[in-house]
């Protein structure tokens, strides 16, 4: 086991002034001015679990390439652990978002997995950091680093990325098990009010929400000729792409889609059928089975509408150990209906070789969608739901934790009681059955994401995080 050191290749912040209106272009001049002169020297870190899948890498990646671009020494280190120590922390996210998660809850011998494990990563880590650098930790998985990074003279951040709106007896429990580490931390940040955790020093607190990056290869503008060749050449369209599969990475050099996609034993998705599209890692949380179901029992009878399943490679990603087994759920249950209805429904496990490879093929997927779903059951903030947005696409979600506040119901899409199939399928035929519809609250969902959920919001929030922790001894260790 060891740390992981990410290379970020730095990215002109610049760059979103093409996007943003004369305000916000202001602002976000004001945020890099005011960083810069805060941070100067010091590095800041950011420690996590993984470097790819899943919502906290992506933003990761994002929000570290404008910070170094804008010119500060920002890094990224992503901590080791064996099958133990991620089985125990899959229950722990499980159980921060109410679930039992493997049901086994947490003692002792719990608590000496995970600290062996945080010793190691802390003995790795440690070196590194200087005094007066600013250390931030981001979920479960780091809390446990807390402690001997702030021994090592930095300020910790501890960041959940996780919560959910009335904890449980899981939640608690999790909490307690994290406690003792999260209470040492200098400050806390959580996505929302909801997901803040009793016994916890309230002043130490900032809420910070989520953001998605306009420029990476899964948000960036992709003409449909673009979107039909990368789907035919990652084989979820049939057919030969008939121009190039490009997009442009981060830095700007131009990328290719070259891998193929596979597809659990189902077929590609026909061009020109409607499509109803979720795109989620394979996670319980994220329900797909109940999409399936619904599908299956309401939206095929009464639509023509395809299904797509989207998520990684179940192989990828590494602290995601129940990845393979729902995904072959959901293909035993595809495989249990009818033909009919069975040749409609398209799961697609994407190749995460090239991180910015799978990010251009889910784009390509969101923007084939006539409706992105989002059925979770639990969801701090769903990244999905702001990536769908962007492209101008209505989404049906589940009216859980943070996908409450970033849908507006009847305006920018659709929200559904999750555990209610009818409904959700409901909304979906809906706007299957009005395009113009679909359309006009698409559009109106895009300009939502640029006002609330873009990085220069998300940065900003960080800048004045730092200004309040470095306050008085700004310049001072
Ligand atoms: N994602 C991806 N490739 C996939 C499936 C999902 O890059 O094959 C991304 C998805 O686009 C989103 C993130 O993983 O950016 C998931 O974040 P979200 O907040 O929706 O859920 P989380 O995985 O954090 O629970």
């Amino acid at each position: 086991m060891s740390l992981t050191h990410v290379p970020v290749a730095p990215v002109p912040p610049e760059r979103f002034m093409e996007i943003l209106g004369p305000q916000q272009a202001d602002e976000f001049r004001d945020t890099i001015r005011r960083g810069l002169e805060l941070l100067d020297s010091r590095v800041i870190w950011n420690v996590n679990s993984t470097a790819q899948g899943g919502g906290v890498a992506e933003m990761l990646a994002s929000l570290l390439a404008y910070t170094r671009g804008a010119g500060l020494d920002a890094r990224w280190v992503v901590t080791g652990g064996d099958p133990s120590f991620y089985r125990v922390t899959k229950r722990i996210h499980n159980m921060l978002h109410g679930f039992p998660g493997d049901g086994r809850g947490l003692d002792e011998k719990d608590l000496d997995v995970y600290d062996r494990t945080t010793e190691e990563n802390a003995r790795e880590l440690v070196p590194l950091i200087s005094p007066g650098d600013i250390v931030l930790l981001h979920d479960p998985q780091t809390a446990g680093l807390i402690g001997p990074v702030r021994d090592a003279g930095a300020h910790v951040v501890w960041r959940c990325h996780i919560g959910v709106d009335t904890a449980n007896d899981h939640g608690r429990a999790a909490w307690d098990f994290l406690l003792p580490h999260v209470r040492g931390a200098e400050a806390l940040v959580f996505t929302r009010e909801a997901h803040i955790w009793d016994g916890l020093d309230r002043s130490r607190v900032t809420l910070i929400p989520p953001s998605i990056d306009a420029f990476s290869a899964k948000n960036q503008e992709m003409r449909d000729a673009v979107v039909n060749a990368i789907l035919c050449k990652a084989r979820l369209q049939p057919g030969h792409p008939a121009e190039p599969p490009v997009f442009v990475r981060r830095d700007g050099s131009p990328g290719r889609v070259d891998r193929p996609a596979t597809r659990a034993g189902s077929h590609p998705l026909p061009a020109g059928v409607q499509a109803l599209i979720q795109v989620s890692r394979w996670d319980r949380l994220k329900d797909p089975e109940g999409v399936l179901e619904a599908f299956a029992s309401h939206v095929a009878p009464r639509s023509d509408a395809h299904l797509v399943l989207a998520g990684p490679s179940t192989e990828a990603v590494a602290d995601d150990p129940e990845g393979a087994e729902v995904l072959s759920e959901v293909g035993r249950l595809r495989a249990s209906l009818p033909r009919s209805v069975g040749d409609r429904v398209h799961l697609f496990s994407l190749p995460m070789e090239d991180v910015a490879e799978n990010g251009a093929i889910v784009n390509a997927i969101q923007r084939r969608a006539d409706v992105i779903a989002q059925k979770s059951v639990a969801e701090g903030f769903g990244l999905t739901v702001a990536e769908a947005m962007w492209k101008a696409r209505p989404v049906v979600a589940g009216a859980v934790g943070g996908i409450r506040e970033q849908v507006i119901d009847g305006e920018t899409g659709f929200l559904v009681d999750p555990l209610d199939l009818e409904a959700f399928a409901a909304a979906a035929l809906e706007l299957l059955g009005d395009p113009e519809r679909a359309i006009a609250m698409g559009a109106r969902a895009r300009e939502e994401v640029r006002e609330r959920y873009l990085g220069p919001r998300h940065l900003r929030q960080y800048v004045e995080l730092f200004e309040r922790l470095l306050g008085a001894g700004a310049g001072e260790p």
